[in-house]
């Protein structure tokens, strides 16, 4: 198993040379060079299998000879000896044929979890065998700042910078963050979005001196080990409900395009998936490109659900790799004019293809906080706004027809990551898991920076620079 970069200008590498490169060296996204096979006989014995028992063999097939067998499973059992249920990502039933999977019962309680404590890992593993050290930069929405700070803290060769925009995550989100207080561990607060983090994050991998000097890796979910750990749950959801060979459909809540992606790995891969199903807040590029072919981003605009306040959606460059059949030339093209013209027209022939698999919805404000309510008043559950997010679009796309037979609704966040939008919406108080009671008295710490790439090179010269 080999990783070629979606714009065919980069060397290939191997799963160790993806994982700590993160972007590829021409700017592209790393993708296996031929997607591995499960049959479905396969995906239903991982559904018999512990999480993270299924969890090595899944990554195995992504692997290859980088990691051997017995390391890879220490590693995830490891991973996911740490979430705090026992089936690691249960699947409650919430109607006749609707289910919602859980993936928020890791360490920082949302799924981002699920790839990076396994991430954490396999950077420490690479990094001591070569002896070498990493400073991984990551621009959060929210979630995977935490998550990121989480997995690797305790990471003695690895340094963790973390930028998020400031003022638009929530309090327990930010919390999780900066009351990590640790020599590796900085966290950037930026006045700006988080396509600004995103797009700072881009233009310092861009400055080959920069990531020489200060040994830059990234854990973005441009990241295609994070991707590779991702497709584990839709195989353990399907063999978990799935009738002889079904198929069964997926709705994903969706920000940067990398967990549904997984799910349509997952599909490439062998798993019978019928539908995948986009669902995007009132950030709605995703939907307009998908139901029109209009990938042409608009202002950031805050919303309840802000893991998924993004426009650019950097996974969706892999759909469009696959979806022009892998031809790196117009791949690069067509990436080299949306860069140019801030925005792109995608042509039918390529649309067709994206709508074999995939759907879209978006949902509104009002409609997420309605959702909800209703989910509250129907199953007495809380759930997030993400989750909101998703399960709404899972409703509509049902009752549109888009849906049929069996629909699994990915549940991204703990509902206590997110008290104000769940509590206007029914007035409950969503409580925080026993192990983060005192978060809101923990000590905090941040530094502020304008959206600039030059100030943040500065932060982390001073913080981790050798020369
Ligand atoms: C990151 C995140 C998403 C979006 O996932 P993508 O892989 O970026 O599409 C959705 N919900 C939550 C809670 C998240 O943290």
């Amino acid at each position: 198993m080999h990783y070629i970069s979606t714009r065919g200008r980069s060397a290939a590498v191997d799963f160790e040379g993806a994982l700590l490169a993160g972007l590829a060296p021409d700017g592209g996204l790393y993708m296996p060079n031929a997607w591995p096979q499960l049959s479905p006989a396969d995906a239903r014995a991982l559904g018999e299998k512990p999480y993270a028992e299924a969890a090595a063999s899944v990554l195995s097939l992504f692997t290859g000879d980088a990691i051997d067998q017995s390391t890879l499973l220490a590693m995830t059992k490891d991973a996911y000896g740490g979430f705090h249920a026992d089936d690691v990502a249960p699947l409650v039933q919430v109607g006749d044929d609707d289910y919602i999977l859980e993936l928020f019962h890791g360490p920082t309680l949302a799924f981002k979890d699920f790839a990076m404590q396994i991430l954490g890992r396999m950077f420490d593993a690479a990094l001591a065998r070569r002896d070498e050290h990493l400073t991984i930069i990551a621009a959060t929405s929210g979630d995977t700042g935490a998550a990121a700070i989480d997995a690797l803290k305790a990471c003695s060769r690895v340094n963790v910078v973390v930028l998020h925009p400031e003022g638009r995550v929530s309090d327990v989100q930010r919390r999780m963050m900066t009351s990590v207080i640790a020599p590796n561990v900085r966290n950037i607060a930026i006045d700006g979005s988080f396509d600004d983090c995103q797009a700072i994050v881009k233009s310092l991998f861009a400055d080959e001196k920069f990531v020489n000097d200060v040994k830059l890796g990234g854990v973005n979910s441009i990241n295609w080990a994070r991707l590779a750990a991702q497709t584990v749950y839709y195989f353990t959801a399907w063999a978990a409900i799935a009738d002889g060979d079904e198929a069964v459909n997926f709705v994903v809540p969706t920000g940067n395009f990398g967990d549904v992606f997984a799910g349509y790995a997952a599909k490439r891969m062998g798993l019978p998936v019928a539908t995948l199903g986009v669902a995007a807040n009132a950030n709605d590029i995703l939907h307009r490109a998908i139901s029109n072919g209009d990938y042409t981003p608009a202002g950031v605009r805050p919303t309840a659900s802000p893991s998924m306040d993004i426009q650019v959606a950097s996974n969706f460059e892999r759909l469009l790799f696959e979806a022009k059949n892998r031809d790196h030339d117009a791949l690069r093209e067509i990436m080299e004019n949306f860069a140019r013209d801030k925005g792109m027209k995608i042509d039918d022939q390529t649309l067709a293809a994206i709508r074999k698999d995939f759907v879209s919805c978006a949902v509104s404000e009002a409609q997420t906080l309605a959702e909800i309510a209703r989910h509250e008043k129907a199953t007495g559950a809380l759930i997030d706004p993400h989750t909101a997010v998703g399960r709404s679009a899972a409703i509509r796309l049902r009752e549109d027809g888009h849906l049929k037979g069996k629909t699994v609704t990915l549940s991204t966040a703990h509902p206590a990551k997110f008290p104000d939008a769940v509590k206007e919406a029914t007035g409950k108080n969503p409580d925080l898991p026993d192990f983060f009671s005192d978060l809101f008295d923990r000590p905090e710490e941040m530094v502020k920076a304008t959206a600039s790439e030059d100030a943040i090179k500065s932060i982390i010269r001073d913080a981790f620079g050798t020369a």
